[in-house]
Formats: structure tokens, sequence, C-alpha cells
């Protein structure tokens, strides 16, 4: 039997919990699981030409343009066959990557069947972000509240030094909410239009917001 590719989009503010439940939805649904901002991350960290170029824009909460997230987006779209379809994690995050990412999956013959709205309030947001603690080698992420390492400050998972995301400090995540409203949110529209959008409380534990998560995109494959 060959069964069709699914394609997630997940939307939500910064903080929402998007990196944590992609992961997981990846797993638990065999997708690739494609974040900008973690490729990004990889690229400044490499301090490659590319990782240059952006770093300024994300230690400011900007976005990145769209050109310089486009090339990694497609060559981690098409590094790796054979998955059942990708979880979208952090793109698209303007219309003009939505039409973008619309063009590269027809490509491919498929389409995004699923956008994923997690609802956060932006009070929440600041909390959360504040506190979260990011591994830099593996990308890990810890929370000091509800998700603390098992030993101080290191990771649980490689045993690095756990560090504060320069744009987890509160005026960078102002900034961030500031952009996710002006360019991003209106995609709910977009995908609303579609028929396509599920909106999900991001409030809740992990694994409460995950079973939502999870519903929603079992209802996005059998539309
Ligand atoms: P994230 O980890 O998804 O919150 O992304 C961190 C930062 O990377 C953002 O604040 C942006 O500066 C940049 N970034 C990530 N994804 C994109 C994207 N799709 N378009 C533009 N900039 C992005």
């Amino acid at each position: 039997m060959v069964t069709r590719a699914l394609d997630v989009v997940l939307l939500g503010p910064p903080g929402a919990g998007k990196g944590t439940q992609a992961k997981r939805l990846a797993a638990t649904f065999n997708l690739l699981h494609i974040s900008t901002g973690d490729l990004l991350r990889e690229e400044v960290g490499k301090g490659s030409e590319l990782g240059q170029q952006a770093a300024s824009y994300m230690q400011k909460g900007e976005l990145v343009p769209d050109d310089l997230v486009a090339k990694m987006l497609v060559t981690r779209l098409h590094s790796q066959q054979g998955l059942a379809g990708c979880v979208f994690d952090g793109y698209p995050r303007t219309r003009a990557q939505a039409e973008l990412l619309d063009g590269l999956l027809a490509e491919l013959g498929r389409r995004v069947d699923v956008a994923v709205y997690l609802e956060v309030p932006d009070d929440e947001v600041v909390a959360r972000l504040g506190g979260r603690r990011s591994c830099p080698s593996c990308g890990a992420v810890y929370h000091l509240r509800t998700q603390p390492p098992a030993r101080d400050g290191v990771c649980d998972v490689c045993g690095s030094q756990l560090v504060v995301r320069e744009d987890d400090k509160e005026e960078v995540i102002r900034q961030r909410l500031a952009v996710y409203r002006t360019h991003t949110e209106p995609l709910l529209e977009l995908y609303g239009g579609r028929g396509v959008l599920a909106r999900v409380p991001g409030q809740g534990t992990p694994e409460e917001v995950f079973l939502r998560l999870a519903d929603a995109v079992r209802g996005g494959r059998e539309r």
C-alpha cells in the first residue's frame, strides 16, 4: 500500500513549545523535523558565511531574510527521503515563506496537510523563555521550573554546559513577539481559509499538549 506523505506546519509564538513538541511529533509519526531556527543556529555555530549573515538578525529578534532561510530549507527538505513527510517548526514565518513552501511541496506532489497553532498568551511566553536553558552542542532544551536538567546547568543528553540563548533575553523576547504578531500571525488566516488549521491550547504539561497535538495531526492525515 502506498501512503501519502504527511506535512505538518507548527505555528505559534516563540516559547510556545514548538521545538520540544515538533521533535516528539516527528518521532511518533516518522516525520523529518525541520527547524529553521536550529538550522540557523548550527550555521552560526559553524561560523559559516550564512551563519555570519544571519547572526545579527537573530540577536535582535528579527527575521533572517527569506533567501538565506530558503537555501537551508531546500537542502534539508531533500536530505532524507523515505520518511513519511515533515514537521516544519518555525517555518513559514511570513506569507512569502508560506508561498515558497507550497511551491516546494507541490514539486514533490505534496502539500501542507495540517497547520497546528499552539496558542500561548504573551505573559506566559515571557515567563517560559526567561527560564529556558539550551544545550549549545546537541540542541536539547530545558526549563528551570518545568523541566530542569538532573544536574544544575549541565545537559542530561551530552553533558555540555547549558546556556541562555542570546535571543531569550527579555527585550529580545518582546521584539520576537512583535515580529511574530506582525508577520506570522496572518498565516492563521491563510491556513484557516484553506480549512487545514487546527488550534491547540499550548498550556498544560508537555504530555497534555502533545496528546492534543497528536490528535490534530491525525485529523490532518484523515482529511
Ligand atoms: P526559533 O528558534 O524558531 O525561535 O528561531 C530563532 C531565530 O532564528 C528567529 O528569531 C529568527 O531570527 C531566525 N529564524 C528562524 N526561522 C526563521 C524563518 N523561517 N525566517 C526568518 N528567520 C527565522
